[in-house]
């Protein structure tokens, strides 16, 4: 279980009361975002339920079960924003200096830091990837 999970499960038991181990991935740099999400929809209303909280094409993803009518546009609104803030927040260092790229085929949001140190880590275990299929195949066919 994240720290985040943990700290907000702690505080704000219910609305997590009905959360699925599968369906709580919050990358760490936007954790404050979350956690400050979360508070400010509990003191808003307390009975809401949080269903899904996870990281997609490089933006937050914040699911709740419905609210009523008069709550809606309010709750909404302060996710949008919540979600807006996650796109230029590094996904992994909390930086407000980040924008979207690529690491491999994963499009993630990111400082220009932290895209350096992913992207580099990224290239080491293609090219490990690369040279180990390389010998295996070398091993395979040498007995032709
Ligand atoms: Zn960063």
């Amino acid at each position: 279980m994240s720290k985040l999970l943990h700290k907000s499960m702690l505080d704000f038991p219910y609305l997590f009361s009905e959360i699925d181990r599968d369906n709580f991935h919050c990358p760490v740099g936007w954790d404050d975002i979350v956690y400050n999400l979360t508070k400010e929809l509990h003191s808003i209303y307390p009975d809401l339920k949080v269903v899904q909280v996870k990281e997609k094409f490089a933006g937050l993803r914040y699911y709740i079960e419905p609210v009523p009518p008069e709550l809606r546009n309010h709750i909404y609104d302060i996710i949008g924003k919540a979600e807006e803030e996650a796109y230029t927040t590094c996904m992994w260092c909390g930086s407000k200096e980040a924008k979207q790229g690529d690491i491999g085929n994963w499009i993630v949001t990111a400082c220009d830091k932290c895209m350096e140190e992913k992207q580099a880590e990224r290239k080491q275990q293609d090219e490990e990837w690369e040279a180990r299929k390389k010998e295996l195949m070398n091993k395979v066919y040498k007995t032709y």
